[in-house]
């Protein structure tokens, strides 16, 4: 990743996901950035940035993968991604539910390296319409 033209790829997907109060999946971060750099780039920038702790994978109910920013990790709290995500069927937005804590209390011979926790239903937007 030293190369200048994928360093300012990089700093383009980085961006785009910061900028979306959305997760954005694969194919949309490739759509924004497109004509920057090609689909390997974009996956191997996105692992990039997942393991900096810049941003954070989320496993959709239907198991695409979906990118969002850090937000507590961003603001200098200690790194944790035990939060809540919400995938509306209707709009298929998914979202982080930052403040909705998770605490997974497993026996102490098993240690957590991953932990996906994603709620399907209808988000606020799609339920006033
Ligand atoms: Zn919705
Ligand atoms: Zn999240």
């Amino acid at each position: 990743m030293s190369n200048p033209r994928n360093t300012k790829a990089k700093q383009a997907v980085l961006n785009e996901i910061n900028q979306s109060s959305f997760a954005l999946s694969q194919p949309e971060i490739f759509d924004r950035v497109q004509g920057m750099c090609d689909r390997v780039t974009v996956y191997r920038i996105l692992d990039r940035l997942v393991t900096e702790n810049k941003i954070h994978k989320i496993v959709n109910v239907d198991g695409t993968i979906n990118y969002a920013r850090c937000i507590r990790c961003n603001d200098g709290y200690e790194h944790a991604h035990d939060h809540l995500h919400f995938s509306c069927i209707t709009c298929k937005k998914i979202e982080c539910l930052e403040e909705h804590l998770i605490h997974v209390k497993l026996p102490n011979t098993y240690q957590i390296k991953e932990l996906f926790l994603t709620i399907s239903g209808i988000c606020p937007s799609c339920s006033l319409s």
